[in-house]
């Protein structure tokens, strides 16, 4: 199991499981919600550093490759 910890505000943690169903990121360019299943997040992590990447919803990768 891999969760998600991060500090709200002073002393004040939180932990959120993570599913490998329930990854998330947004388009840069229209701001659509795109769902990353763990395989495309293996590649990503392989390739890139994770903050650093940007993932195109369907139509704006047509554009921008
Ligand atoms: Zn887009």
């Amino acid at each position: 199991m891999f969760y998600i910890k991060t500090n709200i505000s002073n002393g004040v943690e939180i932990k959120i499981d993570l599913f490998e169903d329930e990854i998330y990121t947004q388009c840069p360019k229209c701001g659509k919600e795109i769902q990353i299943n763990s395989e495309e997040l293996a590649d990503i992590i392989k390739d890139q550093c994770l903050a650093s990447t940007n993932v195109y919803c369907k139509d704006c990768a047509k554009e921008v490759i």
